[in-house]
């Protein structure tokens, strides 16, 4: 990705050219370039005076400037750089209902399978969640792709909100952070930001790396961080790494997230996946002989997202085939390339989505999401083109399948992705190997 400091210095002399030596010299040239954020180039004014100055009457030259010097189509939004002084939130003894946003559900302790690899960050999640902010603030939980992390965070979630329906609970993914913080910068709705994030009494905030290098979001989450710390209220962190090894982020969040407690969990160990696809199994009611489960449980070893999209892949066909009891050489056939007379007439829009998802990591809620970052919008946007090449579904259909989207929607989808075939090579790549795995794995 091109950097920030790149992109501002090929603008520059495009913008000398249009505006008065005088200007340039007063308002632009000690503008700082900080970095990019989505579609947002990110820049630094030296003061309140400089900002408003340059959002008033410079934003649209300076807009203009650096795209026509990139050829790209970035918005700027400007920034000051705010070291705020701690002071505390004050404690809102309310016995009302707080808000509750971003927590799933279906994520509940109840459902989390405990063993040796996840012990230890299981407790101290249970230890937060029974005393919130009195435990240990923060709780950081760092480890693989697919082990669990998101889940005990929204298990904390439920918990917390169980036992103190008046407390303000936010789960939040860090892109999700950043998309706030970008769009609190460019529509100058910073105290709304503030005020949703820092009323908090719990902060759960997942995938920690991801907020790595994007100035202005770790600015507004050190602040963020430093305001609920201090008005002891607690957070959970989430990270695919330790504090320390964390390689983008600035020392003094590292530092902090050291404060409270730091727990990592690893890849479960063989009877700790027998008994996650025996939980599932039980709770879908569904008769899976044991040593079908230890032969799914062999398979997958080091992820247990993978292991569950085995486990709906073969329920999924059990559901097909109309079986009730599955047993192991069902499972061998369902896991090893196996092809039906009927070819493509098995695929459907579910198990494309299933497979899409897995593909990138995301999960199905996300692909029928209203989600509109790039992570999430190309896998879905791919996934409705493939329904719409593979099956024989209508436009129409595929927007429901997809969570009630619109025709158009999804024309457009598949439009864009049709034409981006030829043009990107990620996608055709992405486009070739799940149509692969479609249609070798999972056609019978
Ligand atoms: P991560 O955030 O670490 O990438 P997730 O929390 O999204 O992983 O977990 C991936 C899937 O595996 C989820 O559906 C989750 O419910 C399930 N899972 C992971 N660990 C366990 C466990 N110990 N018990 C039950 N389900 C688990
Ligand atoms: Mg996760």
């Amino acid at each position: 990705m091109v950097s920030a400091q790149v992109v501002w210095s090929k603008a520059l002399p495009v913008i000398q050219e249009e505006v008065t030596p005088i200007t340039y010299q007063t308002w632009i040239k000690d503008i700082r370039p900080i970095s990019i954020e989505g579609e947002a180039l990110i820049l630094m004014a030296q003061n309140e005076l400089y900002l408003s100055t340059l959002r008033r009457f410079y934003t649209t030259v300076i807009t203009d400037c650096v795209n026509k010097a990139n050829n790209s189509n970035y918005t700027v939004s400007f920034i000051i750089r705010e070291e705020e002084p701690i002071v505390s939130v004050p404690v809102q003894n309310s016995s009302e209902q707080g808000v509750f946003f971003g927590v799933q559900s279906k994520y509940t302790f109840d459902t989390f399978v405990i063993g040796e690899s996840n012990r230890f960050a299981h407790a101290a999640a249970v230890a937060v969640a029974d005393n919130p902010a009195s435990a240990y603030n923060p709780l950081y939980i760092y480890g693989g792709s697919g082990l669990g992390k998101t889940h005990i965070l929204h298990a904390i979630g439920n918990y917390v909100h169980e036992l103190h329906p008046e407390f303000n609970i936010c789960f939040v993914s860090s892109e999700d952070f950043t998309n706030d913080v970008i769009a609190a910068i460019k529509y100058d709705t910073r105290e709304e930001l503030r005020r949703k994030y820092r009323n908090l009494d719990l902060l759960l905030i997942d995938d920690i790396q991801f907020i790595g290098g994007k100035e202005a979001t770790e600015m507004e989450f050190f602040n963020t961080f430093n305001a609920l710390h201090n008005a002891n209220k607690q957070i959970v962190i989430t990270s695919d790494q330790s504090p320390k090894d964390l390689p983008l982020l600035q020392d003094r969040l590292k530092t902090r997230f050291s404060w409270g407690i730091t727990a990592d969990i690893k890849p479960p160990d063989i009877e700790t996946r027998i008994a996650i696809l025996k939980g599932k199994a039980e709770r879908d009611n569904f008769n899976i002989s044991n040593d079908a489960l230890l032969y799914m449980a062999e398979q997958y070893s080091a992820n247990v997202r993978e292991l569950e999209s085995c486990y709906n892949r073969v329920v999924l066909y059990a559901d097909f085939s109309k079986r009730s009891a599955i047993d192991r050489a069902f499972v061998e056939t369902i896991l090893k390339d196996y092809v039906s007379p009927e070819g493509k007439h098995m695929l459907t829009p579910d198990l494309i989505k299933q497979v899409t998802a897995d593909y990138f990591g995301i999960t199905v809620d996300d692909l029928v999401s209203t989600r509109r970052d790039k992570r999430i919008a190309v896998p879905r946007h791919i996934a409705m083109y493939l329904c719409r090449t593979l099956t024989n579904t209508s436009y129409p259909d595929i927007g429901k399948a997809f969570g009630g989207k619109h025709y158009s929607t999804v024309m457009y989808a598949c439009d864009q992705i049709a034409t981006e075939i030829g043009q990107r090579p990620d996608i055709s790549t992405a486009i070739d190997d799940i149509t692969n795995r479609l249609t070798n794995d999972f056609t019978v």
